[in-house]
C-alpha cells in the first residue's frame, strides 16, 4: 500500500496523529515496536484541558472508567504537606487502556498498524522517505517521529541529548491502596518523588522518578521504596496495605529533560520526541495529544494526497509546525524544568511547601502554569 504518512512510534502521540491525518483522508501506517495493551512507565494523571477536544473527537474517556482528580497534594519527607483544590483538575486512565483504546479506534477506522515492529532507521531521499524495519524497507512522503523520550533512532539521528547521559529512573505500579478517588498526591524523597492517583477499575497508578545512582546503592527496589521512598510519611501511608496488581513494577532509564528540536531531517516529531516536561510537573500526556492536534493540522493544510509534494510546501510545512511548537510549549518546558530541580532536594521542598501555604496566590500560580488552557 502506498503511504502518505508513515508514524515510528505509536503511544499518544503517535496514535492521535494517526486518528486526525485518516480522519482527513491521508494514507496512514504507524510502526510500533510493541503490541497494545501494554503497561508503560506513567502516572496516568491527564489534564482535563484536554476534555473539549477528545469530545471534539468523538472520544469519551469516562465510558472506560476513568477517575475524576479534583485535589492535589504535595509532601515532603519532614511531614510537611500542601493541599489544594484543582481548578481545571485531571482525570485518571492507565496507558493501558487508553492507547488500547485508541489503537482499536484507528485500526477500526482504516489506520494501519505495524506491531511488535521496531523502525531501525529513517532516511530523506529524493524529497521523500525511507523507513527501513527489520525485512523491508516503507516509503512515504512524510514520516511523524513519535517514538516517545528515548528510542534507538534518536542514537540513528546522533540527537545531542541521546549522548549525555541522565540520571532519572521512572519506576510505576498498579495497586488497589485505601486512597481518595479525587486525589492526586505528589510525595518527595531523596532526589525524587512519586505520584499517587486513581485509574480506572478501581485501581490506583504508583509511579515514581527517582536517580539512579540512589536505586544502584540500595541494590534492590525493595530496598529501595523501603529506605528512600518510604521515608515520605504519606508515601510510606501508601504502601502500607497496598495490593499490587501488576507481577512487578515497569521500569525505565535515562530519562531526559533536555531540549529537543520539533523537526530533525525532515522528520515531524510529535511527543516527547520533540521535547519531554518533567512529569508531575507538567502534563507530558496532554502535550502530546496537542501537539499532535498541532502537526496534524499543519500536514492538513499544507499537504494533499494525490498531489506532488513539492521541496518549498515542505519547507513550509516545517517552518510553521516549529514556529507553532516553539509558540505552544517552549515556556512550559521551561517551567517544568524549574520545577524539576526543586522536587527531590528534601530541604527545599520542606520550605517550598511552608511557602506555598503562606502565600496561596504564589501556589496557585505554580500549579497554573503546569495546566494549560482548555483545548477546543
Ligand atoms: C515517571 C513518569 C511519569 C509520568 N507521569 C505523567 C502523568 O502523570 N501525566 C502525564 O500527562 N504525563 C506523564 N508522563 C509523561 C508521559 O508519559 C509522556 O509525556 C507521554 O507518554 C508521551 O507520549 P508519546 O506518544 O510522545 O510517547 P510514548 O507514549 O512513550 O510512545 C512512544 C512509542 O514509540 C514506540 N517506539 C519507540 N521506538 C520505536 C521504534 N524504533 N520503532 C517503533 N516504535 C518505537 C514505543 O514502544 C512507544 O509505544 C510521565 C513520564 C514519566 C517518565
Amino acid at each position: 500500500m502506498m503511504n502518505d504518512v508513515i508514524i515510528a512510534g505509536g503511544g499518544l502521540a503517535g496514535l492521535f496523529n494517526a486518528l486526525q491525518l485518516n480522519r482527513a483522508g491521508l494514507r496512514v501506517t504507524v510502526v510500533e515496536k510493541k503490541s497494545y495493551p501494554f503497561h508503560r512507565v506513567c502516572g496516568e494523571y491527564i489534564s482535563k484541558e484536554i476534555l473539549p477536544f477528545l469530545n471534539q473527537l468523538g472520544i469519551n474517556v469516562f465510558s472506560l472508567g476513568a477517575s475524576h482528580i479534583k485535589r492535589l497534594e504535595v509532601t515532603a519527607t519532614s511531614g510537611t504537606i500542601f493541599s489544594q483544590k484543582l481548578d481545571l483538575g485531571g482525570f485518571g486512565i492507565s496507558r493501558y487502556a487508553f492507547d488500547d483504546y485508541l489503537y482499536k479506534l484507528c485500526q477500526t477506522e482504516g489506520v494501519s498498524f505495524l506491531l511488535d515492529t521496531r523502525v531501525d532507521d529513517i532516511r530523506f531521499t529524493n524529497n521523500g522517505f525511507e523507513v527501513v524495519l527489520p525485512h523491508r524497507i516503507l516509503t512515504a512522503p512524510l514520516v511523524i517521529g513519535a517514538f516517545g523520550k528515548r528510542s534507538n533512532l534518536d542514537s540513528k539521528l546522533k540527537r545531542p541529548f541521546f549522548l549525555r547521559h541522565s540520571p532519572y529512573v521512572g519506576i510505576k505500579i498498579h495497586a488497589r491502596i485505601d486512597f481518595p478517588d479525587d486525589l492526586i498526591q505528589l510525595n518527595s524523597f531523596k532526589n525524587g518523588y512519586c505520584g499517587v492517583s486513581k485509574v480506572e477499575d478501581g485501581r490506583f497508578c504508583i509511579c515514581s522518578l527517582a536517580h539512579r545512582n540512589d536505586l544502584r546503592e540500595q541494590g534492590s527496589l525493595e530496598a529501595f521504596q523501603e529506605n528512600i521512598i518510604n521515608r515520605n510519611p504519606y508515601q510510606k501511608e501508601v504502601f502500607r496495605n497496598a495490593e499490587l496488581l501488576m507481577d512487578k513494577p515497569e521500569v525505565i532509564n535515562e530519562i531526559s529533560f533536555e531540549k529537543k528540536q520539533p523537526v530533525e531531517n525532515h522528520i515531524l516529531m510529535s511527543g516527547d520526541t520533540a521535547g519531554m516536561i518533567a512529569p508531575l510537573c507538567g502534563n507530558g500526556m496532554t502535550m502530546a495529544i496537542h501537539s499532535a492536534k498541532i502537526l496534524s493540522a499543519i500536514i492538513i493544510q499544507y499537504y494533499y494526497p494525490g498531489k506532488p509534494f513539492t521541496a518549498p510546501a515542505r519547507a513550509a510545512l516545517e517552518q510553521t509546525y516549529r514556529q507553532a511548537w516553539n509558540q505552544q510549549f517552549a515556556r512550559r518546558l521551561w517551567v517544568g524544568r524549574q520545577l524539576q530541580h526543586l522536587f527531590g532536594n528534601n530541604r527545599l521542598m520542606h520550605t517550598a511547601i511552608q511557602m506555598m501555604n503562606k502565600m496561596p496566590p504564589m501556589a496557585n500560580w505554580m500549579v497554573k502554569q503546569t495546566h494549560g488552557k482548555p483545548l477546543a
